[in-house]
């Protein structure tokens, strides 16, 4: 026998809808490219949403047509990616830290049809264009501009596009299940591979990001994703946001820690999102400049481990609490936010501390499960370490044009990292698996490794890699910023892991250079450092450190 309850379907347009029809003044702020503060609201970003749809069906477009972003965080941004998900199209984003021959072989897999693009991309877009044979318009974010024209002819103004728009537009009918956004995944090796997100996986993932045990998203939060649009859709908050009626604050292109500061206190921002190097330089500035962030309550930290000292020092000296979030693209990207249980309660602040530092546990809607190398099932007793497979709600089937069935095993997505789960459900990342030491048939983790390192007070930032090594096959190498001026030696560092690791977890050696190499999304270039430095044990006769 069926249910008898109405069954509306789960779509991208009806989130903006609500958010116009019941939170229409809630403002939405943008940060232009040019530092100019733009200041809409909610109804008027889904009726320009609405205006925009309508010009890109006059232009011929029609439903499951890719439109592609290069763009910052920031409201046209928002205003597309409403129109062309509202529309029946799919929003596919473009990391523009991508290499250039990737930007061309996305948009190209992709088969967009129109790139939309802020001016900041222009030349990248103008030398490219020619390589890209099936877009039939180019979009400028902005008014009329002779000079963009100039430099790329035929170039439209999306000011221009959106005035063609029909303000009595209304969204059509689009089926749940049918896809709605586009992010290619920013590996280090081969070609970028694509997500293809549903309206029913993005508005169920939107659901629970903005459950109180997940980021407790409310229409009282004034929300800053410093993560960007073009980053697996800024971890979907353009989407909770208008779902819940929170004030959204979208900070452009200064993502430096002085303009993060300026801007959390001008706009009252309650919850912030980004990868811990965002907040590394927020926490310098503020230490510079003794602002307190006051309306600040949490940021969100995911993208790569949290060390324990960046959440102390939120915690101790702003009050802000972190929730340390672990996810990927193809998790759309949310798989664990670490909030406390009942039984954490009246744990001591060194234990909830050392609680905090997981990357937490599993919302309703996600499972995890880690398996050894034949796919064994290992226990979650958090000390057995294990290749971490995710299934759910907003997890990848099938990578975007592969072969079907080619993505999963078993009905599981296998994640790349190895993890730890204890019996309460919290995970605990150790590495990616390529990235993981192996050393002596021990494992060791890496990214415990550089939690340690970073909260030296002389050092600002730090990677560990598995260096090759004549008796143990490997060894942990630290690799390390140093804060300015400072005289730390290598053997002091290596001597800072002695009553924190077991002995044989010490690093063999510490480099010390001038920047740690990152990709499009902040992540260390482990490989990059690898192939510079992974044979230097074999070439000193004996470690720094002994
Ligand atoms: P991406 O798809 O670019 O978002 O990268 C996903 C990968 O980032 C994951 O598979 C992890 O290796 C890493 N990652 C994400 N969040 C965390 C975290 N909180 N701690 C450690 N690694 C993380």
């Amino acid at each position: 026998m069926l249910g008898q309850m109405m069954r509306n379907q789960l779509v991208i347009g009806s989130l903006v809808e609500h958010a116009a029809r019941y939170h229409g003044a809630r403002e939405v702020v943008s940060v232009e490219t040019s530092g100019e503060v733009t200041r809409s609201c909610w109804k008027e970003v889904e009726l320009r949403a609405r205006k925009l749809a309508s010009a890109l069906g006059k232009m011929g477009l029609t439903p499951s047509d890719r439109c592609a972003t290069i763009a910052w965080n920031n409201i046209r941004h928002l205003e597309v990616y409403y129109a062309v998900s509202g529309a029946g199209m799919v929003c596919h984003t473009i990391n523009p830290r991508l290499f250039i021959e990737q930007i061309t072989y996305v948009i190209n897999h992709a088969e967009d049809k129109v790139v939309f693009l802020d001016d900041t991309f222009l030349p990248i877009i103008a030398e490219i264009r020619g390589s890209l044979p099936k877009v039939k318009a180019f979009v400028l974010m902005a008014h009329n501009n002779s000079n963009a024209s100039a430099q790329m002819p035929g170039l439209i103004a999306y000011e221009d596009l959106i005035g063609q728009g029909d303000d009595n537009y209304i969204w059509p009918d689009v089926d749940e299940n049918e896809a709605s956004s586009l992010c290619y995944t920013s590996g280090t090796t081969g070609n970028p591979k694509g997500v293809l997100y549903s309206h029913r996986s993005t508005v169920l993932h939107s659901m629970t990001t903005a459950m109180p045990d997940t980021l407790n998203l409310s229409a009282r939060d004034t929300i800053l994703p410093v993560v960007p649009m073009f980053h697996v859709n800024a971890w979907g908050t353009p989407y909770s946001a208008a779902m819940v009626g929170a004030k959204l604050v979208l900070p452009g292109p200064a993502l430096d820690g002085a303009s993060l500061s300026k801007l959390i206190a001008s706009e009252g921002v309650s919850i912030a999102l980004g990868v811990p190097v965002v907040w590394q330089g927020l926490l310098a500035a503020q230490a510079g400049n003794g602002s307190k962030s006051q309306s600040l309550t949490r940021v969100v930290v995911g993208g790569s481990a949290c060390p324990a000292s960046m959440i102390r020092e939120f915690n101790d000296i702003y009050g802000v609490e972190v929730i340390h979030a672990w996810g990927m693209t193809e998790l759309s990207p949310f798989g664990t936010a670490n909030t406390p249980l009942a039984h954490h309660v009246d744990l001591s602040p060194d234990e909830k501390l050392s609680l905090r530092k997981s990357q937490g546990r599993p919302p309703y809607g996600v499972e995890l499960k880690i398996v050894n190398d034949e796919g064994i099932r290992l226990p979650e007793d958090g000390r057995s370490k294990g290749n971490l497979m995710a299934r759910g709600h907003w997890v990848i089937k099938d990578y975007f044009h592969s072969d079907p069935g080619s993505t999963l095993s078993d009905g599981w997505f296998s994640t790349g990292d190895v993890a730890t789960i204890d019996s309460d459900g919290f995970m605990t990342i150790c590495d990616r698996a390529k990235d993981i030491i192996k050393s002596g048939g021990e494992w060791i983790s890496t990214v415990e490794l550089e939690s340690i390192a970073i909260a030296h007070p002389h050092i600002v930032d730090a990677a560990v890699i598995a260096a090759r090594h004549e008796k143990w096959d490997e060894r942990p190498l630290l690799i390390a910023v140093k804060s300015p001026n400072s005289e730390l030696t290598s053997g002091e560092v290596c001597n800072y892991f002695a009553d924190k690791v077991a002995r044989w977890q010490i690093p063999d050696a510490a480099i010390f250079v001038e920047e740690l190499p990152r990709n499009g999304t902040g992540k260390i270039l482990k490989n990059r450092l690898r192939e510079k430095y992974g044979d230097i044990l074999l070439r000193s006769s004996s470690s720094v450190c002994e």
